[in-house]
């Protein structure tokens, strides 16, 4: 497991091919507008989990008419066609980043907001037990835990002392 802020400079995943997304959109009858390539111009500089409003204040950095429904609507599309995917914070405001390689749920402290990749091995125990137990099939990918860090945990025990 590796630890990673919300802004971690770590490459989580590959970059969108932009010829093979414009085919795709096409596909679905989407334009290719200059909106679009604007959020995937921000979305390859932007690394680890950005929120929505994050990513309409960086747009807005380079095209101030950015509008947000623009943009939300644009990360429902390219969601759709698997180019990001979404989970939760501790706040259970929705994060993006560019699809990784490995589908991972998350670890968030709710004391320092740090988050981390749960590994899908990890959540397996779980995983296996719920599905076993309750017929509900976990969308690890879209699994986020709130808690206790270790170094949080420390520090308040650290307190009390
Ligand atoms: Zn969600
Ligand atoms: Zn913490
Ligand atoms: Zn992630």
């Amino acid at each position: 497991m590796t630890q990673r802020s919300r802004r971690a400079a770590t490459v989580e995943g590959r970059r969108p091919d932009r010829n093979q997304l414009r085919i795709r959109l096409r596909a679905k009858g989407l334009r290719w507008t200059p909106q679009r390539r604007l959020l995937l111009d921000v979305l390859d500089r932007l690394e680890g989990h950005v929120t929505g409003s994050e990513l309409v204040d960086a747009c807005r950095e380079l095209d101030p008419g950015t509008t947000p429904s623009t943009v939300y609507r644009t990360l429902d599309v390219l969601e759709e066609l698997g180019v990001v995917s979404h989970s939760h914070g501790h706040d259970g405001r929705e994060e993006y980043h560019v699809r990784p390689r490995a589908t991972h749920g998350h670890l968030v402290c709710d004391r320092c907001g740090t988050s981390w990749e749960l590994a899908a091995g990890e959540a397996d125990p779980l995983v296996v037990a719920v599905r076993q137990r309750r017929h509900f099939d976990v969308d690890v990918g879209h699994l986020t835990i709130v808690g206790r860090c270790a170094t949080c945990a420390a520090q308040i025990a650290g307190d009390r002392a």
